[in-house]
């Protein structure tokens, strides 16, 4: 072998052994706990994941990771991995009894708490002035965190307008950048706003294929007030992972049905926030940004409105 040739084959190996241990860190890194996800290895990317501007001006992530059922270890490592594959919106509540472990997970990652939207949300139990504020600090505690991106009224129970008064100091304390509602309906909206001074930024709904929430959609964008989707699958309930109509439109894109379902979600403007214990379905639910659903594929969609909650059990 001549030395030319000799050089091109060491390179060559070189270049192998280096893709090999690329390739082999990319697999196994994310599963490492602690040394992936220390604070000496802080995560430093930019997430690329669309935002849109709140009524306040706060820009708030158009996908984001929800946390209702994940517990211990497996809520911290989740939404560790989650951060690690580049999610920056996390949803959480009280009532979820998960705010410790959501904050070991961001302390696990290392990321800087700037780049993240951390939200959580009063419970019925915790509604009413004082209690509101208890409570608010407690999740400041539990999440490790001094404020909130976002905090919710969780559901219109209990003295909320005594809780959307606390909630309204805060946020004009800084410890909330913005305050909003979950699960109220246009009228208890209005109901909300006869005494509020500072209107809601987000209403987070029940919304998926088979409940698009027609009449509250509206209602929010006449209002200016950014809709935000909870149960974006519908948990899987009704088949949606299997439905033929998503299944159709995905083959065209190349997509599954849980994408074509978040990329319905993102091009009607509404933030989703889809649960996942699993790495792969992390991924894949973040890889909507690359495709387009028509004019024809979202009238297809529309036909699936149940115009009915999928968990009758909550309401
Ligand atoms: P969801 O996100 O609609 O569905 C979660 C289910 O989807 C899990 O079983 C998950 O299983 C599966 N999944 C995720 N990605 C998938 C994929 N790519 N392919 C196949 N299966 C997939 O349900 P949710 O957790 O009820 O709702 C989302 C978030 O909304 C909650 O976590 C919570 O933060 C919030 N929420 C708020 C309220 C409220 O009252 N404000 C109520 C309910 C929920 P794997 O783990 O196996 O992937």
């Amino acid at each position: 072998m001549d030395t030319k040739n000799q050089q091109s084959q060491i390179k060559r190996r070189d270049f192998l052994q280096k893709s090999a241990v690329f390739a082999t860190s990319a697999i196994f890194l994310p599963f490492l706990n602690n040394s992936a996800f220390s604070a000496s290895n802080p995560i430093k990317s930019k997430s690329s994941i669309p935002t849109v501007k709140l009524n306040n001006g706060l820009p708030m992530p158009l996908l984001g990771f929800g946390t209702y059922s994940l517990k211990d270890e497996i809520c911290e490592r989740s939404v560790a991995e989650a951060i690690s594959v580049g999610y920056r919106l996390f949803d959480t509540a009280t009532r979820y009894g998960n705010e410790t472990f959501v904050g070991s997970g961001i302390k696990k990652s290392g990321i800087n708490r700037e780049e993240l939207f951390i939200t959580s949300k009063v419970w019925v139990d915790d509604s009413g002035y004082e209690k509101t504020k208890m409570a608010f600090e407690t999740s400041l505690k539990k999440l490790g965190t001094d404020y909130l991106d976002l905090y919710l009224i969780h559901r219109p129970r209990g003295d909320f307008k005594g809780s959307w008064r606390m909630m309204e100091d805060l946020y004009k304390d800084g410890k909330i950048k913005a305050i909003g509602i979950s699960n109220f309906t246009p009228a208890q909206y209005a109901d909300l706003m006869s005494v509020a001074k500072i209107k809601p930024a987000v209403n987070q709904i029940e919304t998926h294929a088979f409940f698009h929430e027609m009449d509250s959609y509206s209602d929010l964008k006449k209002n200016g007030v950014q809709m935000e989707a909870w149960a974006p699958f519908a948990e899987g309930r009704n088949g949606l992972f299997t439905n033929q109509t998503l299944a159709d439109i995905g083959k065209k894109h190349n997509k599954s049905n849980a994408q074509v379902s978040l990329r319905w979600h993102y091009q009607r403007g509404v933030v989703a926030i889809p649960r996942t214990v699993q790495r792969v379905h992390m991924i894949e639910n973040l890889n909507i940004f690359d495709f387009k659903l028509s004019e024809s594929e979202m009238k297809a969609i529309s036909a699936l409105d149940l115009n009915k909650s999928q968990f009758p059990e909550w309401t």
